[in-house]
């Protein structure tokens, strides 16, 4: 008999209306308001919840039943529109080090805070000795581990949501979805940089093995673990919004390619991409890349700026600054909600949210804005597209918060 039972109620016509709005929205499709996503991850839920690093990650019990907690509360006291179906599912990630880990960084874990990932590499001549690795190298080998025991525990957790059994779904342990450019300067730190003018061909031999490391090691938790069936295929660009036009096409086009050619093939939303640093002069080659989508793009490039270049071709999520969310008062954050919907207004294909990643202590009044902007703005019919994909009738779910 299951030790824990968690009831969950939740109005079910205003699931449905929320499920509604995000597919449509995904599609570039008129929507009866915007839809509100929020992008809080498990540091966001810890801290609300008084829970430190060190009882999270103590062990694979320990991690589920916060896991479970986590998305009980977020559930429950989020006013935005993320509850689509009556269900929890969770991914087991280590925030934003598992890739790095694998690659043979070492993690430095911190109660208060997610943990760091340290540079493995002090040269570019030990970019030579790097060794690509194995699908159960430095953290992925942990998460494959805590998948297997986490499966084993769901027994003891009953889900009752809205007076009916529900299910508990655990995501297979794919590798996290910092792509080969972010591990990259997860490895080399701030020297990358310098390399990349100065090595160039050493920069792709670096690119070649975490690419070829991270194409392996999906395939073989793809082999493994075939269900539930990929929905999405999305990279996270982070760091890369610090190099040229010219650089990004060189070191990040070419790799994230490989990716989503492996990858992503045949999925609606398979060209997907994450990038929330300031990159209003790599706008035009996202364009070129023909991403799918744009989630979690950051406050520091205008709205106007990307709807000019990307509206009407992806969908977008983003951008209210989280440091107005942290200390803004709520009127403020309304007012730069509707500025982001305003500049989306003509094409739609927008997820409003922030840009990106909630800081723990977020007051969820200012969460509540975002709605409220949304509601007093109304219903968007988009004019028109060119999408990536026009068929686009999926639902995409994100790993670890970039
Ligand atoms: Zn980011």
């Amino acid at each position: 008999m299951a030790n824990h039972i968690i009831k969950i109620d939740y109005p079910p016509e205003r699931m449905a209306a929320n499920a509604r709005r995000i597919q449509a929205a995904k599609a570039l499709k008129a929507v009866d308001r915007t839809p509100v996503w929020v992008g809080t991850y498990d540091r966001y839920y810890l801290a609300q919840r008084g829970v430190g690093y060190d009882e999270y990650f103590s062990g694979p019990e320990t991690y589920l039943y916060h896991k479970i907690m986590n998305q009980v509360w977020a559930i429950e006291n989020m006013p935005d529109d993320r509850c689509q179906e009556p269900e929890i599912t969770i991914y087991l990630d280590f925030e934003n080090v598992t890739n790095a880990s694998a690659f043979g960084c070492e993690v430095v874990w911190h109660d208060g805070e997610p943990p760091w990932a340290l540079p493995t590499l002090s040269s570019p001549d030990d970019i030579d000795r790097l060794e690509i690795p194995t699908p159960h190298a430095g953290l992925w080998g942990k998460r494959f581990a805590w998948y297997e025991i986490v499966q084993h525990n769901l027994w003891d957790y009953r889900l009752i949501f809205n007076g009916e059994e529900a299910p508990i779904t655990v995501l297979p342990p794919d590798p996290d979805t910092e792509g080969p450019f972010t591990v990259a300067q997860q490895l080399g730190g701030i020297d990358l940089y310098a390399w990349l003018a100065l090595y160039p061909e050493t920069c792709h031999q670096l690119m070649h093995k975490i690419t070829t490391g991270l194409v392996q090691a999906h395939d073989y938790t793809r082999r493994r673990y075939p269900r539930p069936v990929r929905t999405s295929c999305a990279v996270v660009d982070d760091g890369a919004e610090m190099i040229s036009a010219g650089m990004y096409r060189k070191f990040c086009v070419p790799y994230d390619d490989q990716i989503y050619d492996a990858l992503g093939q045949g999925m609606a939303d398979g060209r997907s991409k994450h990038m929330c640093g300031k990159i209003d002069h790599l706008l035009p080659v996202l364009v070129e890349h023909r991403i799918s989508s744009l989630w979690g793009f950051g406050h520091v490039v205008e709205p106007e700026v990307v709807a000019d270049a990307l509206s009407g071709r992806c969908w977008l999520r983003g951008n209210v600054s989280p440091v107005l969310l942290l200390k803004g008062r709520p009127e403020e954050v309304e007012q730069a909600a509707k500025r982001v919907l305003a500049a989306f207004a003509r094409y739609g294909g927008l997820i409003l949210a922030d840009g990106f990643s909630i800081a723990p202590g977020t007051p969820l009044e200012n969460i509540a804005a975002l709605v409220r902007a949304s509601e007093a703005w109304g219903p968007v019919e988009p004019a028109g597209s060119q999408m990536v994909n026009a068929s686009w009738s999926g639902v995409a779910h994100t790993a670890s918060g970039g």
